[in-house]
Parts: structure tokens; C-alpha cells; sequence
């Protein structure tokens, strides 16, 4: 049995991960972190989560929190990520982070910091996903060179990064199975007479609407075909289980940072 802290605890995701936390049976909820005004602090986690009350307050300030706890999920906002690694660091504990949109000079300190730990931080925790990172690379390197490599992502109304961190992960991976630089090749926007499309580009899409989970599209296009790698959310516990099921794997490896392939064993 393992101690978890979940901070973000009101938030779409974590609401999702205390449900999960609770109906597993080799993790238990030592404590729940939100931003110190969020309207649910003092609040039962458990009841904010709905399933019931399970005795854990949500505390607005993480120095707050239960010392029993081995390891600390973070679906929050790259700030307070940040602060959250330190506090992890601080008590040794381990760490799973979800957050995205984490990038510059913040996400140098957090992989630096988050090597002195145990953690994982990947952009995406579902099966699905993981395994289209591993399948993407592999078709780019057979087809990239002919055909057309475009991105689409398509998320909530209130999802507040773009692209995706899945986007830009599945972008990188183009780009690197075809020897591309992704800061010359990424194409975000296009408008106006901007001419014929460059062999190399690799655009990236977004679209925002409605309550949409999330849905990511790779597709591959070439003169008279197109191949399409298609991944759909239908709501939000592939997320949820697989930060628990990295967070019960995190806790058993040496210090380190750790990404979501290599927890589902597919590096
Ligand atoms: P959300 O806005 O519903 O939840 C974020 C929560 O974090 C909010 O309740 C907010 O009040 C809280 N928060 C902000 N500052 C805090 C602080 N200092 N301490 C504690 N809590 C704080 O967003 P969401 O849809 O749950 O997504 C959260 C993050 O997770 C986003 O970056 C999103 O892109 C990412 N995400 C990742 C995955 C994945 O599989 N890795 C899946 C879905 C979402």
C-alpha cells in the first residue's frame, strides 16, 4: 500500500485520480493540494470528488500535508508543478506529473529537480497514446521522407495550453525520425497566400470546442493514399488510472525521471 497526495485535487483531473486512488487497493489518499483560494479548501476531497467522504481535508498550501505520503500526482499548472517538485524534493517524496504546457526555463528546472526524486512527467498517460508515440516514429521513418506529416489535436473549450503536450511530443517524434529540426519544420498557422507547402514542414493544429476529451490525429499524406493514426478520448480515467499505475511504479525504481513509455515497458 502507498501514500498518495494529489495536488489539483478539485481540478477535471484530479476529481478523476482520487476516484481511482480510492478504488485501488495498493494506493491510499494521505492528503489533496489546491490553490490556496479554490473555493473547495476545507473541503472532503472525497466528497468534492464524489465518492463519498474519506476523511482527507483539502489543504490550501502543501506544507500542510500528511508525512505518511511516498509519493505526490501533480495535475495542476507549470507553476505550481514547480512548487510542488520542490516540496517533493524537499520530503523526498515520489512523483507523477501530468501537467502540460510546461516549457523554457521552468521545464529545464523541473527535469533537473525532478532527476533528484523519483518521477515521472509525461504529457500523456493512456495506453492508447503511448503506444501511437512508439508507432509514430516508426511510419515516419518508413514513410516520412515521401509523404506529408501533419498534426491535428482537438480538446475542450477550456483546456488552456496549445498545442497539446501530446501535439508537440507526437511533433518531436516526427521530427526526429526524419531528421528534421523541429523549430525550423513547425508550421502552427497558416492564412493568406503562403505557397505551396514545404516537403519538410510538419503542421501542428489545434481545435477547441465544447467538452471534447481529447483527440489526436497523425496523418501521413502522399499522392493517391494517406495513412491516419487516430487516437480518441472518451473521458478522462485512461489519464487518471495511468497516473496511479506510474505513481505504484515510480515509488519501486532508483531517483530519477522517468516517462510514461517507460512505465508501460515500451522503450
Ligand atoms: P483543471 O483546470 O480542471 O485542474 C487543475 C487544478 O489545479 C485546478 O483545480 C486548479 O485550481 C488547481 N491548481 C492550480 N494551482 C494550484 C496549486 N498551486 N496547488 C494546487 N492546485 C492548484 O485542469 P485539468 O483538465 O484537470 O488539467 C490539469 C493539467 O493536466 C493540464 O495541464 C492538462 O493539460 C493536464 N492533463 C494531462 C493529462 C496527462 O495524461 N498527462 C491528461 C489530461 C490533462
Amino acid at each position: 500500500m502507498i501514500g498518495v497526495l494529489v495536488a489539483g485535487a478539485a481540478g477535471r483531473m484530479g476529481q478523476r485520480i482520487i476516484h481511482m486512488v480510492n478504488e485501488n487497493p495498493e494506493t491510499e489518499l494521505i492528503g489533496a493540494i489546491e490553490r490556496p483560494d479554490h473555493p473547495s479548501v476545507g473541503q472532503d476531497a472525497g466528497v468534492v470528488a464524489g465518492v463519498g467522504a474519506l476523511g482527507v481535508v483539502i489543504a490550501g498550501d502543501i506544507q500542510s500535508t500528511g508525512d505518511q505520503a511516498d509519493v505526490l500526482i501533480d495535475f495542476t499548472s507549470p507553476e505550481a508543478t514547480l512548487k510542488n517538485l520542490r516540496f517533493a524534493v524537499s520530503k523526498r517524496l515520489g512523483m507523477v506529473i501530468g501537467t502540460t504546457g510546461i516549457a523554457g526555463d521552468t521545464l529545464r528546472e523541473v527535469e533537473s529537480l525532478a532527476r533528484e526524486i523519483r518521477c515521472v512527467l509525461a504529457p500523456n498517460m493512456s495506453m492508447g497514446v503511448n503506444v501511437m508515440f512508439k508507432i509514430a516514429g516508426e511510419v515516419a521513418r518508413i514513410l516520412g521522407k515521401d509523404y506529408d506529416m501533419e498534426i491535428l489535436e482537438v480538446h475542450h473549450r477550456l483546456k488552456k495550453d496549445a498545442p497539446s503536450g501530446t501535439a508537440m511530443r507526437l511533433a518531436r517524434i516526427l521530427a526526429d525520425a526524419s531528421n528534421r529540426d523541429l523549430e525550423k519544420v513547425g508550421v502552427y498557422q497558416r492564412k493568406g497566400m503562403i505557397g505551396e507547402r514545404t516537403r519538410e514542414e510538419i503542421g501542428i493544429q489545434t481545435w477547441r470546442a465544447g467538452d471534447i476529451t481529447g483527440e489526436h490525429t497523425v496523418m501521413f499524406g502522399g499522392i493517391g493514399e494517406r495513412l491516419e493514426l487516430i487516437h480518441r478520448a472518451h473521458n478522462r480515467d485512461n489519464f487518471a488510472r495511468g497516473a496511479v499505475r506510474a505513481a505504484l511504479w515510480v515509488v519501486q525504481q532508483p531517483e530519477g525521471l522517468y516517462d510514461m513509455q517507460d512505465v508501460l515497458g515500451l522503450t
